[in-house]
């Protein structure tokens, strides 16, 4: 049974989440208490709603149209697919794939095309819009899941696995079985491990292109109908084509926390003055992703998880997604969490009466992922961003040596 939060009291636990850890075997009786409304969190409550496990979703955030959702994400055929297939939501998932957009092009920095990919219709990575799928994941599960507007701010635990969740506004939950779903800067984390997330030497910088056929025909031209990337060592400019003809660019500088704390951000036409001269001699059409940008310019710092970090097993909490793994943007942060989401709900229901066995298993396993993720995205972000930058990326796609000769059995469908 899950009470509502109430307001904290001189007892400090004044609302109690009753969560039984199984011991009847009975699924009807497991609760499970998530923090974090993403992608990863969602997956999890709906793969649990298909076993029966009732759970409740956390979420800082305080409607699900509060912040925009950010870019498409390719979703692959061997983690993002599968967790949805578990979820049971293969088909609401095939209506929302952008046809065509798995098209792929590297530009040079003068605009030529180094090369050019066009969706065939055979890849295997479709292209959705995340603010869709999250919007999908929430329609599935039952009317008032998700709590709005619960930032964790705390928690604390209380022995034999069970475990206090405090919200900024002052309220509490107890639970017997907590997830931390709750992304870079976990609040569940502290509760297994001291690890915390360290700038990774390089920033995106995000703009948005509206309406481009009509409004920005150059640039739109230079995107083409799916990814472009235009590279050098330190330096790259990346746009998708969205929906609509929304050009999304995330603009890569491989510089200080300090050097882009120089910049106001606030002050918009001085990010991209300061952003477009880092490009400079770059083509116009490529440039203008940045000067023509028709929304406020986004900052987003990146960070990362020490790969391969574990923690010892705690009863009656875990990790997914991010909060577990976070690595820089590698085209698989979005796919693991929601894999880990479908994982940890499928041990959960394999195993009634069994939490902790269900937790070890998941986690074993989720380890062993994360890390291989990680350490395959610290590899593509040297064939992207590294010295040999775009011709080791141009060799990955084509399955040749960025040194040397063709090796077509190498060819490499990985996106970034
Ligand atoms: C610029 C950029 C581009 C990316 N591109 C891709 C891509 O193309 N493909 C891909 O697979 N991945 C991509 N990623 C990675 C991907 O976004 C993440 O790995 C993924 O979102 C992780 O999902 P999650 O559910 O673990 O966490 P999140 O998506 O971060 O969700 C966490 C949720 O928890 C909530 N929350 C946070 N703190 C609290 C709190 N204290 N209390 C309550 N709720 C809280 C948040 O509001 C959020 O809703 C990209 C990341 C970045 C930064």
């Amino acid at each position: 049974m899950t009470t509502q939060p109430t307001q904290n009291t001189q007892n400090a636990v004044s609302a109690e989440q009753t969560v039984s850890t199984g011991t009847t075997g009975s699924n009807d009786s497991t609760h499970v208490t998530i923090i974090g409304a993403g992608l990863g969190g969602l997956t999890l409550a709906r793969v649990l709603h298909v076993h029966g496990i009732a759970a409740t979703v956390y979420e800082a955030e305080t409607s699900p149209t509060a912040r925009a959702q950010g870019g498409m994400l390719d979703i692959h055929d061997y983690n993002g697919q599968l967790a949805l297939e578990t979820a049971g939501l293969t088909d609401e998932f095939r209506d929302l794939i952008l046809e065509g957009r798995e098209a792929i092009r590297v530009l040079d920095v003068d605009g030529s095309v180094l090369f050019d990919k066009a969706d065939d219709g055979t890849g295997v990575r479709p292209e959705v819009l995340r603010g869709e799928l999250r919007r999908m994941l929430l329609d599935s599960l039952p009317a008032g899941t998700v709590r709005w507007g619960h930032k964790v701010s705390g928690t604390r635990p209380l022995g034999a696995g069970r475990h206090e969740v405090t919200f900024a506004d002052g309220t509490t939950v107890v639970t017997d079985l907590l997830v931390g779903a709750d992304g870079a800067w976990s609040r569940v984390r502290p509760l297994l491990t001291a690890v915390t997330p360290e700038y990774a030497g390089m920033s995106f910088v995000e703009t948005y292109l509206f309406d481009s056929e009509t409004r920005h025909p150059a640039s739109a031209k230079a995107v083409g109908g799916g990814s472009m990337f235009a590279l050098t060592p330190g330096r790259a400019i990346l746009a998708h084509r969205e929906s609509g003809g929304t050009l999304h660019t995330y603009v890569m500088l491989s510089e200080s926390r300090e050097w882009f704390a120089a910049i106001d951000f606030s002050d918009s036409a001085e990010v991209t003055a300061r952003i477009a001269k880092e490009f400079h001699g770059w083509a116009p059409e490529l440039t203008a992703l940045i000067t023509d940008g028709e929304t406020a310019p986004v900052l987003r710092p990146l960070n990362a998880l020490p790969v391969g970090h574990r923690w010892d097993r705690v009863p009656g909490v875990t990790l997914l997604g991010d909060a577990a793994h976070l690595s820089v943007p590698n085209g698989e942060g979005a796919n693991l969490a929601m894999y880990d989401g479908a994982e940890l709900g499928k041990a959960l229901a394999a195993r009634p009466g069994d939490v902790e066995g269900a937790l070890a298993e998941y986690e074993q396993a989720m380890f062993t992922r994360g890390a291989e993720a990680a350490a395959e995205g610290t590899e593509l972000h040297e064939l992207l961003y590294g010295d040999k930058t775009p011709h080791s990326l141009i060799a990955m796609f084509t399955g040749e040596t960025a040194d040397s000769g063709d090796n077509e059995d190498s060819k490499d469908d990985r996106t970034p």
